[in-house]
């Protein structure tokens, strides 16, 4: 069934851009004896090719459309070597459309072995352009978005997962695009997420001030700074996970941990569950030195006038951590002035 629109899910954070919004899943249609097949049958359908991460977009008035294809494209070629295996059935679009994800891989005929599905193309039109979920899904409305989230985290462990994790042997798609089926044991295999923290430290000063901690990654250019995160370790609960990777990364205990919100990060395969972690002393914090190479506490006046002046860069907003840093800001983030400081 369609979620209903009015009884959207929301958390403390709002909506964050990807995967917020309540596609309809091909839940039921999907056990159905040829879902793909049916829903390319469809005229409305809407076919979303994805190559190597990348996928093909419009530019509309400094927003962005998913430039879908029809079912020709895919109808029109042999069946047999048509790659149909490497379609999935998405689920269907808020106007009723049948939503499927073309993922076959980008290899040249001349490259190919036998057995190898059939490639798909890449054609280069005058008014597209072909992009990455991280660059488009900004510009992208919250449906859109969420239709190229999941084709990018079902893409992706179809291209990870051609053999059995048990026995080794080849496997085959099933369930319409969302499992395969381990040919030797015809064992059902389903898409994996890895739970991965990300954390908002406070603290609140016996002057009532509050600050927020921010970390500098050893891997970023200079100014950049953002929240805390890692993934959960096994047997772990996301509680003493959020504690640890703090305490790892700035040296900063905290006494509680709460749930904010949370957002699918399909590269390749994480689920970032957002914390608001209260720390225990301010004066602890120090850099890992490993992967935090700087940690800094900022007020809000700090954090609004660093930004301003061109000399903190926070993180973009297709990432929940800008999300879970306005959360404690108490509203839109500042952006720095176009005319002073660097340009990034
Ligand atoms: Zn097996």
């Amino acid at each position: 069934m369609r979620p209903t629109r009015d009884v959207f899910p929301s958390s403390p954070l709002g909506t964050v851009l990807l995967g917020t919004y309540p596609v309809s899943r091909s839940g039921a249609e999907r056990e159905t004896t040829d879902p793909i097949g049916a829903a390319l049958r469809d005229p409305r359908v809407r076919v979303l090719p994805l190559r190597d991460g990348s996928m093909p977009v419009r530019a509309a008035e400094g927003s962005a459309r998913l430039a879908w294809r029809g079912s020709e494209e895919l109808t029109g070629e042999d069946p047999a070597r048509r790659g149909e295996q490497e379609l999935a059935h998405l689920g269907t679009s808020s106007d009723g459309a049948p939503v499927v994800l073309d993922f076959r891989p980008e290899t040249l005929p001349e490259q190919m072995e036998a057995g190898d599905p059939w490639p798909g193309d890449r054609p280069e039109c005058a008014d597209e352009t072909w992009e990455g979920l991280r660059e488009v899904a900004p510009r992208l409305d919250a449906e859109e978005a969420t239709w190229a989230t999941i084709a990018v985290a079902l893409a992706t462990w179809h291209a990870e997962g051609p053999h059995c994790p048990s026995c080794g042997s080849a496997t085959r798609i099933a369930h319409g695009g969302w499992a395969r089926v381990c040919q030797a044991e015809d064992r059902e295999i389903f898409p994996r997420t890895d739970p991965a923290i990300i954390a908002a430290v406070v603290h609140t000063d016996d002057a009532g001030v509050e600050r927020l901690l921010l970390g500098h990654s050893t891997r970023w250019p200079e100014g950049r700074f953002s929240t805390f995160a890692g993934f959960v370790e096994a047997g772990e609960s996301l509680e003493a996970a959020a504690a640890r990777e703090i305490w790892e990364e700035s040296g900063v205990e905290v006494d509680r941990v709460e749930y904010r919100g949370s957002q699918p990060w399909p590269f390749p395969r994480s689920l970032m569950l957002g914390f608001r972690a209260r720390a225990v002393e301010r004066e602890a914090a120090r850099p890992d030195g490993q992967e935090i190479a700087h940690v800094r506490w900022f007020t809000r006046e700090e954090l609004e006038s660093e930004v301003l002046a061109g000399r903190l860069i926070l993180p973009g907003a297709v990432s929940i951590a800008h999300h879970l840093i306005a959360d404690w800001y108490g509203g839109p983030l500042p952006e720095p002035e176009p005319e002073g400081g660097r340009s990034f």
